[in-house]
């Protein structure tokens, strides 16, 4: 059977465009390609269950208008299929006085976003809300929230099979070849043919893109978000969400104290360059994987930018004493027996080849093709959004070749 289109990648940015083709082209006949036994097993399996509100992203970028917009489809896709969620809010803490033009920066940011309710917090305040967090000045977003985006893929997978489409497992793609008008790809000799594709592959969309693609400015780097879950004894000291005021010169939001749906208390991610792409533990390593990212001059650069921020992550990956004194700063009643290891996540950050780290989602259009290079947090929460931008000028090339 030939498709009008094949997606490649079962995680949530894949899944969200199939169902928003569907919609937006009723008789598209989608397949969606999944190297794995099920949907969601990476980025999107890994994550830390937040709905960004839109606070921390520049006006005017991707991130922040499918933030904005995503986080109200997810909203209502989530109450039309009765997945559970929680608008918790959330309290980002400043704990040093140097912070506090960042802090401003991040309120000034969030109104311009258009949110609606942001409250300036006084030490006092935080104590209020947060009686165990020592802080100098907080800001309050009542938007943010938490969800499981396991279950939300699970729906949107379901939705998309409703409809007529195809979800292929354990199909992992290794060749992209044209014929006629029409592309091949491949896993061994399995094939599928389709009009057009469109990578949404997370960790892998630089190498999937490169399969047709000649030349490639963008790389894929890892970065393994470790977190701890709170004992039994300490999740009192925790009532929502926590976050540190993250460091302007890092695309990450800093280790932070999160309720997830099951009702555990979640502290991290970190982000510490992985040796594997799919590297969960700290002994994951794929020789020739790490030696393409230490290679690339785009991460040569960051190194050079970022390397006293990437020791110290280092160095609270290995110690535990490490990342229990982090915590200690918004939390200073933790104590290293209070934090028991969870399952690490690992995102997926391009990087340019003669830049740093890219801060937008990018989205690469070719005749018949797309590949999406960069989708990291908050595209989950922006899910949606990013689908139905993708999906509308998936229509765009379609129709021009
Ligand atoms: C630690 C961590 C915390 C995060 N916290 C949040 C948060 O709180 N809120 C938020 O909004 N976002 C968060 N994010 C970001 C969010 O999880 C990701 O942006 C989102 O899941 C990306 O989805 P994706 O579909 O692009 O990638 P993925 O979920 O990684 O899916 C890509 C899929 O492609 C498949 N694939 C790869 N190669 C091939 C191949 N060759 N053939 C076939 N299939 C292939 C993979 O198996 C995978 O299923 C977090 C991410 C991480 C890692």
């Amino acid at each position: 059977m030939k498709y009008d289109v094949a997606i490649i990648g079962g995680g949530i940015v894949g899944l969200a465009t199939a169902y928003q083709i569907q919609k937006l082209k009723p008789n598209t006949s989608v397949v969606i390609l999944e190297k794995e036994e099920s949907e969601a097993q990476h980025q999107t399996g890994h994550n830390s269950g937040v709905i960004h509100s839109g606070l921390y992203y520049k006006p005017g970028s991707l991130k922040a208008l499918n933030c904005i917009r995503g986080y109200e489809m997810l909203l209502k896709f989530s109450d039309d299929n009765g997945i559970p969620y929680d608008l918790c809010g959330k309290l980002v803490v400043a704990t040093e006085k140097h912070e506090l033009s960042q802090l401003d920066m991040l309120f000034e940011r969030g109104e311009a976003n258009g949110l609606k309710g942001l409250i300036w917090l006084t030490a006092e305040e935080i104590k209020e809300r947060e009686p165990h967090v020592t802080g100098i000045k907080g800001i309050f977003v009542p938007q943010t929230g938490i969800i499981d985006y396991g279950l939300v893929a699970k729906k949107y997978r379901e939705c998309f099979e409703n409809a007529g489409g195809e979800f292929r497992t354990q199909f992992k793609v290794e060749g992209i070849a044209k014929s006629g008008d029409d592309w091949v790809i491949r896993d061994g000799n399995k094939e599928v043919q389709a009009t057009s594709f469109i990578n949404c592959a997370g960790l892998y969309s630089d190498k999937i893109a490169a399969l047709s693609e000649k030349e490639l400015d963008v790389r894929i780097i890892p970065f393994r978000g470790e977190y701890y879950m709170l004992s039994e004894r300490a999740q009192h000291l925790v009532n929502n969400l926590i976050y540190p005021v993250p460091d302007p010169n890092f695309p990450f939001l800093g280790v932070h104290f999160t309720r997830m749906m099951n009702g555990h208390i979640e502290a991290g991610p970190n982000a510490v360059l992985a040796f594997r792409r799919e590297g969960y533990r700290m002994r994951d390593i794929h020789f020739g994987e790490l030696i393409q990212t230490l290679q690339w001059p785009g991460f040569q650069r960051v190194v050079a930018q970022y390397w006293k921020t990437g020791m110290g992550e280092m160095w609270r990956s290995f110690s535990k004493s490490a990342f229990t004194k982090a915590l200690r700063k918004l939390i200073p009643e933790i104590k290293k027996e209070d934090l028991i290891k969870a399952e690490a996540g690992v995102r997926a950050q391009a990087c340019e080849r003669d830049g740093g780290l890219l801060d937008d989602f990018r989205i690469i259009e070719r005749p018949n093709a797309m590949h999406v290079v960069n989708a990291p947090s908050p595209a989950a929460t922006s899910s949606l959004s990013i689908g139905l931008t993708i999906a509308e000028k998936w229509i765009g090339i379609v129709k021009e070749t």
